[in-house]
């Protein structure tokens, strides 16, 4: 029988949980250096009580830096064996989360597929299911639809949910005099500036709050406090609407751990390179350490195609600058839903972008494969090069495609392959070129 509520109210009263033994086991920590930080919201572990078959993972700037992959059934894709393969997929191929971002049909068999099959956190946006969830044109929703459906959610067990809880009536009069080039790009903060619009009422999650912070409360669903005024233009970034949202969050995410909710705070979106690390401190000023779980951020807005790349310079740096959490970008952002090709490579950009920050931040453990493959690379072990791969089937699949003349070598330099020479050189052995 459980005696506490939420991980972070476990953590509060010093008990260690199943949950923060495995993810300190895993970051190669000690449990007494991972519970002050989930006490103090620094790090949260989104594990929803009814979750039963999660692997638990932490997330927050001093563990290694985890990476979102977006899926769900859509009117295009709507086939729940073959969307669930995908997400199993991603999991295989290091997806730490899989955000249901289903929009067709009914979404509750897919979720409880999803919280009864995956191990990987699940994070919903109950704005897009409310919709879809009564089948009825968003001005006819009340608020009260809104929070049964992220009741709905939590029971189902969901690990964290995205709400945009930020923007007030205040945020109409802002987009509308602010003149941003892009206006909201965020869908489910788009969403609630729309229902505000036709309702002429206040921001249903702001305005109801507690009542949510209750709901998530009982069911330990980390709240994932949503950018509706994300930048979706390099103009966009760091301008009014997007730090007077920030601010707001920041007073949020006190209130939620008043009660011992855990929060992240999700972030831009589109911004110079230049910008990013400013960004990231003053964001954890703001919201006091929690953390940080950015879309991007997409470096320069002329790359349709190559997103993933965009994204993962932006990522890179974001992370290295203390952000924790990297929403995967695929080729297909703003062109198209990403197809399984586009998943696989949105994946890897993601993972390489996660695994550079993590070296620069100094995460404990996270070198040691990059020096494995330096040995391997040293003595041309081609084996142990597949092993310490990323994406060892692609790697493979290159080198078999153009096979060098010497066995041990490769085709880039064949016989002036620097590695065996000076591996020969440094043995005394005679180095044969013509
Ligand atoms: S041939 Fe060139 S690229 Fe290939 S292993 Fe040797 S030094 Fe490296």
């Amino acid at each position: 029988m459980r005696n506490y509520a939420t991980q972070m109210e476990a953590a509060r009263k010093g008990i260690v949980t199943e949950e923060l033994k495995k993810v300190a086991e895993k970051e190669q920590m000690l449990v007494e250096e991972l519970l002050p930080l989930v006490a103090k919201g620094k790090a949260v572990i989104c594990a929803n009580k009814n979750h039963a078959c999660i692997d638990p993972e932490g997330v927050g700037s001093m563990l290694r830096t985890k990476i979102n992959v977006n899926l769900g059934v859509s009117r295009d894709c709507k086939d729940y064996d073959i969307e669930m393969r995908k997400v199993m997929e991603a999991v295989h191929m290091g997806a730490h989360s899989i955000m249901d971002l289903s929009s067709h049909g009914d979404t509750i068999p897919f979720r409880r597929k999803l919280t009864a099959e995956c191990p990987a956190m699940i994070g919903t946006v109950p704005v897009y299911d409310s919709v879809i969830h009564y089948q009825r044109d968003l001005d006819t929703l009340s608020a009260k639809d809104f929070i049964d459906v992220i009741r709905l959610h939590a029971k189902d067990g969901v690990d964290f949910v995205t709400l945009h809880c930020g923007i007030t009536r205040k945020t109409i009069d802002q987009i509308r005099n602010h003149k941003r080039k892009m206006n909201i790009v965020s869908r489910g903060g788009s969403l609630v500036f729309a229902w505000m619009c036709m309702t002429g009422e206040e921001n249903p999650f702001y305005e109801y709050y507690d009542e949510i912070l209750d709901i998530c409360r009982e069911y330990d669903v980390t709240i994932s406090l949503g950018d509706a005024c994300r930048p979706g233009c390099l103009a966009d970034a760091t301008d009014v609407c997007q730090m007077e949202e920030l601010i707001r969050l920041g007073e949020l995410t006190k209130r939620a751990w008043e009660k011992d909710v855990q929060v992240m705070v999700e972030g831009p979106g589109h911004m110079p390179l230049d910008q990013i690390a400013a960004n990231m401190k003053v964001q954890q000023s703001i919201c006091q350490g929690a953390p940080f779980y950015v879309l991007g951020p997409l470096v320069t807005d002329i790359a349709p195609g190559y997103d993933h790349i965009t994204a993962a310079i932006g990522g890179a740096a974001a992370a290295a600058a203390g952000a924790a959490f990297l929403c995967y970008v695929t080729p297909a952002e703003h062109l198209a839903l990403p197809n399984i090709e586009d998943v696989k490579q949105g994946i890897i950009a993601s993972k390489i972008a996660a695994h550079a920050a993590d070296i620069a931040k100094g995460v404990r453990g996270a070198r040691d494969i990059d020096d494995q493959m330096a040995d391997a690379r040293r003595t041309l072990d081609w084996e142990a090069q597949w092993a310490c791969a990323l994406d060892p089937e692609t790697a493979k699949a290159i080198r078999d495609d153009r096979s060098p003349e010497h066995d041990d070598t490769c085709s880039m330099c064949g016989k002036f392959c620097a590695v065996r020479s000076m591996n020969k050189a440094l043995a005394g052995e005679h180095i044969d070129i013509l």
